[in-house]
């Protein structure tokens, strides 16, 4: 069994993978460049979901992920970072129509929650939607999709069990001898003995394997995310509209998204312009928001893997070095984490992470 596991990065796979390592008997030290939650995890639409995840293996963890929010929820008192409202979604034209329309039907065939709704249904839940903004019917609504606040999630995590915690200081070197790793180096020179590592890197996972000389591709994208200040609007879901998604971000504020607003971020810098449209979106949808201002508007950085899916488990090449790098890790990391530290400590090899291991590339 491994004794002592260092975690590379403290966002929401890191804290998942850490917590569950130490419950099942591990030492373990998390360390991070920054402080915890700083990177993805700290700027996220973190909406959980297997909403059209394809192919069906990557619908069933998110699924487990879906669950295991759920469950940890369910088992802490004010475990208030989760929230299953459901998600709404529509189309403008009859091309995002079908596309939706297949979606649900492809869901649905999956055993999926999905239903159509009217109008009327829809007000009913969200009263505060300006009804001229919805079509009469249509209105896909899948009741046990949410959100989750990954930073209190990350909180309480690592405050459940007994790791240590390595803030702001970077991982530089990792060394490998007779196909091993044996300990990991940080900029402060210190070095960590190792008997396994997980690389929760996020968008800088590929850096991480390449200093114990993996090469694992990957697409990063940007995403940018833009929080309202609170106001007092009824926002009680997650909610797809054709020109702006937005969802509440906790103590009455909001936030707001749209694929097209992510090519408006050249580094950290978002045109202003291209702001103003979704909150402009927004406000038509919900005329409250009108009495919002724009608090902050943050640029994240997506860690997706060449081909889309999670990186997942142990690198055959490099036994004791092991991957959790994904895309949706606000959906997946709960579940995924347990799974893949049921495997550094050698108690479990689950045919769940089949398909996501680093080999495949
Ligand atoms: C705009 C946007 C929208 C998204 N929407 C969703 C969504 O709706 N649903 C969903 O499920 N997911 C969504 N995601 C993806 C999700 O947020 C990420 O998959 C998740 O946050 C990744 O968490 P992580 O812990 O792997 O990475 P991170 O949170 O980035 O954590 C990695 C950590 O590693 C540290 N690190 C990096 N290099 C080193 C090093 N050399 N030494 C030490 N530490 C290091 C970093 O400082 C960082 O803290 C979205 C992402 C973005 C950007």
């Amino acid at each position: 069994m491994a004794e002592q596991v260092v975690v590379i990065g403290a966002g929401i796979d890191g804290a998942a993978v850490g917590v569950e390592l130490a419950r099942r008997g591990a030492r373990v030290t998390v360390v991070d460049s920054g402080p915890p939650a700083a990177g993805t995890s700290g700027a996220t639409f973190s909406w959980t979901n297997s909403n059209g995840k394809q192919p069906r293996a990557y619908h069933e963890l998110s699924i487990g992920g879906m669950r295991a929010h759920r469950r940890l929820a369910g088992e802490v008192a004010g475990s208030d970072w989760y929230h299953e409202g459901g998600n709404l979604e529509w189309g403008d034209d009859e091309t995002e129509r079908e596309q939706l329309r297949r979606k649900v039907d492809s869901v649905l065939e999956y055993g999926y929650e999905a239903r159509w709704l009217t109008r009327a249904e829809v007000l009913r839940l969200e009263p505060d939607i300006n009804p001229a903004e919805l079509p009469a019917e249509g209105i896909a609504y899948f009741p046990s999709e949410g959100w989750v606040e990954p930073a209190r999630l990350i909180g309480h995590l690592l405050s459940t069990v007994d790791i240590e915690r390595c803030w702001h200081d970077a991982v530089t070197g990792i060394d490998v001898a007779g196909g091993r790793v044996r300990s990991v180096r940080l900029a402060s020179a210190r070095r960590l003995p190792a008997d396994a590592v997980v690389n929760c890197a996020g968008p800088a996972a590929a850096q991480v394997a390449a200093l114990a000389g993996l090469e694992l591709p990957m697409n990063n994208t940007r995403g940018v995310l833009i929080y309202t200040s609170p106001v007092a609007v009824s926002v009680a879901r997650v909610v797809h509209a054709p020109r702006v998604h937005l969802r509440p971000d906790g103590g009455g504020r909001l936030l707001l998204h749209t694929h097209e607003l992510d090519d408006a971020a050249d580094g950290a810098t978002v045109d202003e312009a291209a702001v103003e449209k979704v909150v402009e979106a927004g406000c038509a949808l919900y005329p409250g928001i009108r009495a919002a201002s724009v608090e902050s508007v943050r640029v994240g950085v997506r860690p997706i893997p060449a081909d889309g899916l999670p990186v997942l488990g142990r690198a055959r090449e490099l036994p004791n070095f092991h991957f959790a790098v994904s895309h949706s890790g606000a959906t997946l990391s709960l579940h995924a984490g347990a799974l893949v530290a049921a495997e550094v400590l050698g108690e479990d090899r689950s045919e769940e992470l089949a398909p996501f291991r680093f080999e495949r590339f």
